[in-house]
């Protein structure tokens, strides 16, 4: 026999049903609702391309719900800060004692919706220059929520697709045949994405770039430096740095110091000579027995990320 469902709950979810319609998602234990998720975007009209954050809304319904609390959760957070999601929490919590005996998702929906609204500019950096955003800044989101200035990504995508020609290039004939043809990907998390590099060039440089202090090497950095060398070190004496499996090749890739002395301007190493190593140069060191990478400078294969003229330094260089 199933249990009767509270009258209270079973009018909020009809309620939200109606609203959200397919982007709420109730999970159910039997016939009971235990747990009801959607996606809060900011408010902007019908315009989906200028949403530039969003949060998972999941909300698990205590047996005794709506008398006692929910409990709340937000995740999978794109475009927003920690400390805005701090708030937006404190500000939940708030809501839940205000509202307890009464239903309470829809008003958790438009307060999450309200602070979106407020901040609906990505927090953090462009990760290919790693300025930040601005106002006055032209920048896209791609359908993974991720965001770049599009002249940072039209530099990238150029020089994603010139390195991807270089390797074909490089192929013999029959494994040319094999060979999948160019496809743009995220440079955060390598999902695919289609845009018109030619339409993204014509946007200008992020603002910060053209106002910020000319770059300086201070001793902060260099142990910086030192330190992600020696990271890049134990992460080479483990196998390599990252990749997306056996028949791809991985993104990220090791250069050698003939590699550098090559390079023309832009384009991540050649996958081709990823991992070969470098005559000049002493094999990665082992790790050491409690995982920490060895206390050495990295001296091996890396030489660094080559990386196109258009960021930071090219500035610098001007
Ligand atoms: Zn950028
Ligand atoms: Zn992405």
């Amino acid at each position: 026999m199933e249990a009767p469902v509270d009258e209270r709950i079973t009018d909020e979810i009809e309620a939200l049903q109606a609203i959200l319609m397919n982007d709420v998602v109730v999970k159910k234990v039997g016939n009971v609702p235990n747990i009801i998720e959607t996606v809060v975007h900011p408010s902007t009209g019908d315009d989906v391309d200028q949403q530039y954050v969003c949060v998972t809304l999941e909300v698990m319904l205590t047996p005794e719900y709506p008398d006692s609390s929910p409990q709340v959760t937000l995740r999978n957070p794109r475009g927003l800060s920690e400390e805005l999601l701090t708030t937006i929490h404190s500000q939940i919590r708030n809501k839940l004692k205000d509202c307890l005996g009464q239903p309470v998702i829809f008003e958790l929906i438009e307060l999450i919706r309200e602070y979106l609204t407020q901040k609906n500019l990505p927090s953090g950096q462009c990760v290919i220059c790693l300025y930040g955003f601005t106002n006055g800044d032209v920048f896209i989101k791609t359908q993974c929520y991720h965001h770049f200035h599009n002249h940072c990504l039209a530099s990238h995508l150029i020089a994603d697709k010139k390195n991807y020609q270089e390797e074909f290039d490089k192929l013999p004939n029959w494994k040319q045949m094999e060979e999948p043809p160019y496809q743009q990907t995220c440079p955060v998390c390598r999902c695919k994405m289609s845009f018109d590099v030619e339409t993204l060039k014509k946007a200008p440089p992020p603002v910060e770039s053209t106002t910020a202090a000319p770059f300086i090497l201070t001793t902060d950095l260099k142990a910086l430096q030192i330190g992600f060398s020696k990271l890049l070190a134990y992460q080479a004496s483990r196998g390599g740095v990252i990749g997306i499996g056996d028949n791809e090749p991985p993104p990220l890739t090791l250069t050698s110091s003939s590699d550098n002395d090559n390079a023309s301007s832009n384009g991540l190493a050649s996958t081709s000579q990823e991992r070969r190593a470098d005559p000049a140069a002493p094999a990665a060191a082992p790790a050491t027995a409690d995982g920490h990478a060895p206390p050495t400078n990295y001296r091996g294969l890396y030489r660094g990320f080559r990386r196109n003229t258009t960021g930071r330094r090219g500035r610098a260089a001007r």
